[in-house]
């Protein structure tokens, strides 16, 4: 309902002002209209004797006889008498609703400004309840609105209904949040009507049955109640069990058992099923056997695919051999040794490993990063000739060099028929040769991080790189 007091007229727009003046009679005497006996309300003047009338009275009065309501000429003219308008506009008035308790005062000119709703200071101005549409002065409208207005509007305090205040007595016989007692009369009182079925589930009045009601107790009492019939029919009820436990004992004893023909069926029965059973097993054993063969096949090749493996590695796991060195650090304040996997001098050639020792070995303890070839027992040893003859050649990786710009520290270790059988040898015992041969000062400790003139280091992130560039055989 949209909220909007409306102003209502005070006073009629025709003919003159029915005010209440603070002039005199004889005062007002030269400003009454002849017409409606009023003061005028925008005075006009005939030309025919000087006359004064209202505007609507005179106009009126043209529109049903064309001579003059004083003179009867026929024939005149009306003019506005600005002069009148201004001295009448001057006189004091009392406010139209003086009646009702407006104390105000002032020049007519000023009367509609009072009494205007909205630019106006009346507070007695008539006007209409936006909501009952009756009418009130200003003064009484707020309390009427807020307090006693029949159609205000109103929210259900029990429910979120919104509707006008005199429409609530008829909603709240329906409002299911409306406070109601229980139907029972359990003392409950004042629950919201849409909660009273759940309340009666538990209510301490709700009639229930006895639990025994199975054995033959056909008492009901309110729930509140209860316990008092548990406790004082204990007894009622025991020896309901009783009567109940006797039946069951008679009726194992009558017993309705199978025939002995039901029995010899049944065993035929189970001689079938018996017989179909052990046929599946014969049918189940002979899959496994064929399963099983066919394990020890896929086993049989997987081997075969083992050793060709071993002897398509022996052919790429061949110079150039890279190898990296990783926990540099750790390696050195150990002092452990390092090997690198195998590899082989070339195609069906002689199995090596390189080791290293970080901290270095013989004259390059302490000070240098020491690196030896070492024989192992391969694959071939059989059709190569021994003691074994060759150089070994491996690079140390500059890591700074960015991409292949060089800085490489290599070295050759040269297998001569010089060195000793227990280096050179085939081996045949065990997996490894005693000693290897190698390069016991390769690079020194301080050469290893990067030198910014010459833009090379061999020490990155804790790792070496090496490289096992070729193999040469005498
Ligand atoms: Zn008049
Ligand atoms: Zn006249
Ligand atoms: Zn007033
Ligand atoms: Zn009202
Ligand atoms: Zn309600
Ligand atoms: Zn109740
Ligand atoms: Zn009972």
């Amino acid at each position: 309902m949209e909220e909007v007091t409306k102003n209502i007229s005070t006073s009629k727009d025709y003919g003159g002002y029915d005010y209440s003046f603070i002039s005199s009679h004889e005062e007002l005497h030269e400003f009454i209209c002849p017409i409606c006996r009023l003061v005028l309300r925008s005075p006009h003047l005939t030309d025919c004797c000087g006359a004064c009338f209202c505007s609507t009275c005179i106009r009126e009065h043209i529109s049903l006889d064309n001579s003059c309501p004083l003179c009867k000429k026929e024939h005149y003219s009306v003019f506005i008498h600005r002069n009148i308008e201004r001295s009448i506009n001057r006189l004091q008035v009392k406010c139209p609703n003086n009646a009702d308790g407006c104390v105000w005062v002032g020049p007519l000119v000023d009367v509609a400004t009072h009494v205007d709703l909205n630019k106006g200071d009346c507070d007695f101005v008539r006007c209409l309840c936006p909501f009952c549409e009756e009418e009130f002065s200003l003064n009484t409208l707020y309390t009427h609105k807020t307090d006693e207005c029949p159609r205000r509007p109103y929210s259900c305090k029990f429910c979120s209904f919104k509707s006008a205040y005199e429409d609530m007595p008829s909603h709240w016989p329906l409002c299911d949040g409306y406070p109601a007692p229980c139907p029972n009369d359990c003392g409950s009182m004042d629950m919201p009507r849409r909660d009273i079925p759940q309340h009666l589930e538990v209510c301490p009045r709700k009639i229930i049955e006895c639990d025994f009601k199975f054995l033959g107790c056909d008492s009901t009492y309110p729930l509140s109640d209860a316990r008092v019939h548990e406790e004082s029919s204990a007894h009622f009820h025991m020896s309901l069990m009783g009567r109940m436990v006797r039946e069951l004992m008679n009726r194992e004893a009558t017993p309705t058992g199978p025939t002995h023909e039901d029995l010899e069926g049944r065993l035929e029965e189970k001689d079938r099923e018996l017989s179909l059973l052990r046929e599946q097993v014969q049918v189940q054993g002979k899959e496994l056997g064929e399963l099983r063969s066919l394990v020890s096949t896929l086993e049989e090749s997987q081997a075969k695919l083992a050793k060709d493996l071993q002897k398509v590695r022996s052919h790429v796991v061949t110079p150039p051999f890279h190898f990296t060195v990783y926990k540099f650090s750790e390696l050195r304040s150990s002092g452990k040794q390092w090997f690198s996997s195998p590899f082989y001098t070339h195609p069906q050639g002689y199995r090596m490993c390189i080791s290293l020792d970080c901290n270095g070995s013989d004259e390059g303890r302490g000070t240098h990063v020491s690196v030896y070839a070492n024989l192992m027992r391969g694959e071939f040893d059989d059709e190569l000739s021994w003691p074994f003859c060759g150089i070994v050649v491996i690079q140390l990786i500059n890591q700074y060099g960015g991409g292949d710009k060089g800085g490489h520290i290599v070295h050759e270790i040269p297998f001569t028929p010089d060195v000793p059988l227990e280096i050179s040898d085939r081996i045949l015992d065990q997996e490894l040769a005693e000693s290897g041969l190698g390069v016991p000062q390769f690079v020194a400790h301080g050469q290893l991080q990067l030198d910014k003139y010459t833009n090379c280091g061999y020490l990155r992130n804790e790792c070496l790189r090496f490289c096992v560039t070729s193999i040469r055989r005498n």
